[in-house]
């Protein structure tokens, strides 16, 4: 590790770090504990420790340090790692060095592009401000925009110019990078060159879209025209090296906070929507932007909460987006409740015409999904005959299949059978076989641990100064006495640990299993383990391995008996005695007090 990677180290805080990304409570002492981002699990098996600076998921295994993390979930390399921990830290990163030339030429388009889009949300903030953007500024106070709402997303206006934009940006990057921001259009002549670049916005109101750390990335932009010039009402940026559409969860770099303190995240579909619930108080709201969830949004999402309330359009819950969203929701294991709000009302114009506190409560009184789907299967499919409880039923059952837990499923499929009046034991049977179709996963956890070898582990693991002694007995009875080990489960762990000279425990036992008992050791642990707990540890080590010797001894007495080998008898009688009388001093030591 690079003298700079080891700063890094030393100043990140790792629980922090971590923190960012997904949500971490409280476990113990010196550890916190959350739900692993590297595999799916409903219940938390990711712990950090604060003191040693390390994460270990008991549930697939996955552990290291601050840097491994952020290379994992950012899936990038060491050196991209390090940079990141490093910009968290706010620690000056030294001379860039990339591992390729394309590597190198990637981050300096996209530290570009980041530029072009910040100077570029500036002008359309001026842009508002300013004599062209009257029309905006009347369009947006229309909506109940408050100038304070308006800079707080830094909505802005892109007049109506080919031009304009370009001539702002055109000293700050050459043609080719121009284009790639996304920012412009061309059109392409006849031979596939393409033609000059000209400002892609125009005449529209421009909402910045941001990436989870707050910088601008890309924009939506809603049109003033009416009429035939109109074009479509909204238009997005293109995908670009800066903005990926399915990898954006609008406003989280907003709301992730308040997600994580209410514990759930408020859904809706408009970007127009979000920006009004957010700026009258309830933060924890984030857009789709009308289209359907991707798995990575619905990864990104499961990093802060798996409590979702959705609040889209009624009248589209039946076949598009929203219901795509909610099934991957679903699937991925997410509590979902269902807001609805009266008389079909979007979310903007429900909060500015019945106030926060009528909306606040409509958000409290969402009903869980699988009520609103049997409320909704029962008004699609009306009455009381059998045709129409088995069409109610046979939408039901997608909904039903989908949810990973059997819990959820059971509860589900008797509502529904309970709800629906369906008594026929045909189709209860069919539910029945509904929710048991999902086998849950089931995590296995690695507890092999004795009280001797959490001990022994922990010993080896001592980086406290006052507390070296019990590390060198440790070591040294390692070394002197490899047959008192030998037998444990985490011999290679203790031999690893031993030989150790100033790195971090974690980092010298390479072997995963090895690497995931010493985790669970030291995760449980609150401080190092005395030097009495090390010495007794020790002590009874030597005891099995005397007992142990002692049974063996016992064999042989018996085998030089029945072959009546008299001179190995003798031998061998002796070193009985002599190890009973070791057992004896052994067990004698025991009862002084330590
Ligand atoms: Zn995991």
């Amino acid at each position: 590790m690079s003298d700079f990677a080891q700063t890094v180290k030393q100043q990140a805080d790792i629980v922090k770090i971590v923190e960012g990304y997904i949500r971490l409570r409280k476990a113990g002492a010196q550890n916190y504990s959350g739900l692993c981002p590297f595999h799916k699990e409903k219940s938390p098996s990711f712990s950090v420790h604060a003191v040693r600076q390390f994460y270990h998921c008991f549930g697939c295994g996955v552990s290291g340090d601050v840097f491994s993390f952020v290379g994992k979930i950012e899936n990038v390399g060491f050196p991209e790692a390090v940079r990141i921990v490093a910009g968290k830290c706010g620690i000056p990163l030294p001379k860039r060095e990339f591992s390729s030339p394309e590597e190198a030429a990637g981050a300096r388009l996209r530290a570009k592009l980041l530029e072009l889009h910040e100077c570029a949300a500036a002008w359309f903030e001026e842009q508002l401000r300013g004599p062209e953007g009257a029309v905006a500024r009347e369009y947006l106070a229309g909506r109940g925009m408050t100038p304070e709402g308006i800079k707080a997303f830094r909505i802005g206006y892109a007049p109506d110019s080919f031009n304009a934009l370009r001539d702002r940006l055109s000293g700050m990057a050459d043609n080719e990078t121009l284009r790639a921001s996304g920012l412009f259009s061309s059109k392409e002549h006849e031979d596939g060159t393409q033609g000059p670049i000209y400002d892609r916005f125009r005449k529209r109101v421009m909402f910045p879209i941001a990436n989870e750390s707050g910088r601008v990335i890309a924009f939506t932009a809603r049109t003033l025209e009416t009429g035939e010039k109109a074009g479509p009402k909204y238009i997005n940026s293109p995908e670009t090296p800066l903005y990926q559409k399915g990898q954006v969860l609008f406003n989280l770099d907003k709301a992730k906070t308040a997600i994580r303190q209410a514990g759930f995240a408020l859904l809706v579909e408009g970007q127009m929507d979000c920006i009004s619930v957010f700026l009258r108080g309830i933060q924890n709201v984030i857009a789709t932007s009308g289209t359907a969830f991707t798995e990575q949004q619905v990864a990104i999402l499961k990093r802060h909460t798996s409590n979702v309330a959705v609040n889209f359009d009624p009248d589209a819950a039946g076949a598009n987006a929203a219901e795509k969203s909610i099934s991957l929701l679903t699937e991925e294991g997410f509590a979902i409740k269902i807001v609805t709000l009266e008389d079909g009302l979007d979310p903007d114009r429900y909060i500015r015409e019945r106030g926060v506190e009528a909306y606040t409560a409509a958000v409290r009184g969402a009903r869980r999904q699988a009520d609103y789907l049997i409320e909704r299967a029962r008004q699609m499919f009306p009455g009381a005959s059998a045709e129409q409880k088995v069409k109610a039923m046979n939408y039901l059952l997608p909904h039903i299949r989908r949810m990973p837990e059997k819990l959820a499923r059971d509860q589900f499929a008797a509502d529904a059978a309970q709800k629906l009046g369906i008594d026929s034991a045909v189709l209860r049977e069919e539910l029945r076989q509904a929710a048991l179709r999902r086998r849950d996963h089931v995590e296995a956890r690695a507890t092999a641990l004795t009280e001797v070898e959490r001990v022994l582990l922990r010993a080896l693991a001592i980086t406290e100064p006052e507390q070296e002694r019990a590390r060198r007995q440790t070591a040294q009875a390692l070394a002197e006495q490899p047959a008192w080990f030998e037998h444990l489960g985490v011999y290679p762990a203790l031999q690893a640990l031993a030989g150790r000279q100033a790195n971090d425990p974690m980092d010298v036992v390479e072997d995963p299993a090895q690497r995931a008992l010493l985790a669970e050791a030291l995760l449980a642990e609150t401080k190092p383990p005395e030097e009495g707990e090390v010495l007794s540890a020790l002590q009874e080590l030597q005891e099995r391995a005397v007992e142990n010797r002692q049974r063996d001894l016992r064999a042989l007495i018996a085998e030089a008996e029945r072959r009546g080998d008299f001179a190995e008898l003798a031998l061998l009688t002796q070193q009985k005695l002599e190890l009973d009388r070791a057992l004896r001093q052994l067990h004698r030591k025991d009862a002084e007090p330590v």
